[in-house]
């Protein structure tokens, strides 16, 4: 990272030389080859990379998803190993997932899963819990935000929701957690341009001094109108390159080839021999 005269502001999220691979996958593959990331509170951080980079593995490993086991390494958050966590421990925590593809859930009332999981949150934050008309008035705010009608959330959880209604949801249950990291996951058939900016809207409006965001996209448009203070580029499991927002734009005029191409890394298998190669 750049060389700063300021201090710089505490870490947040630490992953270091981080190894994973799908559990039981009879190919053993590793998916990610050494990753290391810092993302420190007050950041804004895009993760970019081709399809199959490893974008989404990350997110998922960091939020603790059991399809993923760590092979080497380590991710640490607020200075604690999160490894000792389990992904609930982790949400309430203060790590939130927005997910490529949000799980529909029949049965369980949006409002209700959303008044849950503030509370856990608040609990975890040492607050009050609200209760459900306390809620209601704490939801009326951030419903503004995000512009929901708000039939949806008397319906239920992302229950034949359109893409760009799921990703309001997500925006709507961010702005409710006030996570301390948001990880925002952008689905690679592209979002219409109303979720876009639902997405920008909530991200420019959430992003504080006291949280960071990670952004993974590979939409250069995204990026027009979140700027972020890092641009990282994935592939292959690993991060190649890290640099300022303009890094996005020369992303979008010279693609991702050149990138490999410096580093000297063109497959996975190039990938897993540079690490081990580091660690020896
Ligand atoms: P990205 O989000 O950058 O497009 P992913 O993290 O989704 O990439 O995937 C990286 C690679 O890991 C892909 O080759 C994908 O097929 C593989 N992979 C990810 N999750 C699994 C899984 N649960 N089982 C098998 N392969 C997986
Ligand atoms: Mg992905």
């Amino acid at each position: 990272m750049t060389a700063t005269t300021t201090t710089p502001n505490p870490p947040l999220l630490e992953v270091s030389n981080l190894r994973a691979s799908v559990v039981d996958h009879e190919l053993d593959q590793e998916i990610l080859c050494g990753v290391n990331l810092t993302v420190r509170v007050g950041e804004i951080h895009a993760l970019m990379g081709r399809n199959g980079s490893g974008k989404s593995t990350l997110s998922k490993v960091i939020a603790g998803h059991p399809s993923y086991v760590i092979t080497a390494g380590s991710i640490r958050f607020q200075g604690r190993d999160l490894a000792e966590l389990a992904p609930e421990e982790r949400s309430r925590a203060g790590i939130f997932l927005g997910f490529q593809y949000p799980v529909e859930i029949p049965g369980v009332s949006n409002l209700e899963f959303l008044r849950v999981s503030t509370n856990a949150r608040r609990i975890a934050l040492g607050l009050e819990e609200l209760d459900t008309f306390s809620f209601e008035d704490h939801l009326q705010q951030r419903l503004q935000l995000v512009q929901m009608d708000p039939s949806f959330l008397d319906r239920s959880l992302n229950e034949g929701f359109s893409g760009g209604e799921k990703k309001r949801n997500e925006i709507l249950q961010m702005a409710l957690l006030e996570p301390s990291l948001a990880i925002l996951d952008e689905t690679d058939s592209g979002l219409d341009i109303d979720a876009l900016r639902i997405v920008a809207e909530g991200v420019n409006h959430l992003a504080g001094p006291n949280n960071a965001t990670l952004l993974i996209t590979h939409y250069q448009r995204l990026l027009e109108a979140v700027t972020p203070h890092f641009v990282h580029v994935m592939a292959h499991g690993r991060i190649l390159r890290t640099a300022g927002p303009e890094l996005a734009f020369e992303l979008e005029s010279k693609g991702y080839d050149w990138i490999d191409v410096e580093a000297g890394i063109s497959s996975r298998a190039d990938a897993i021999g540079e690490a081990e190669h580091e660690l020896a």
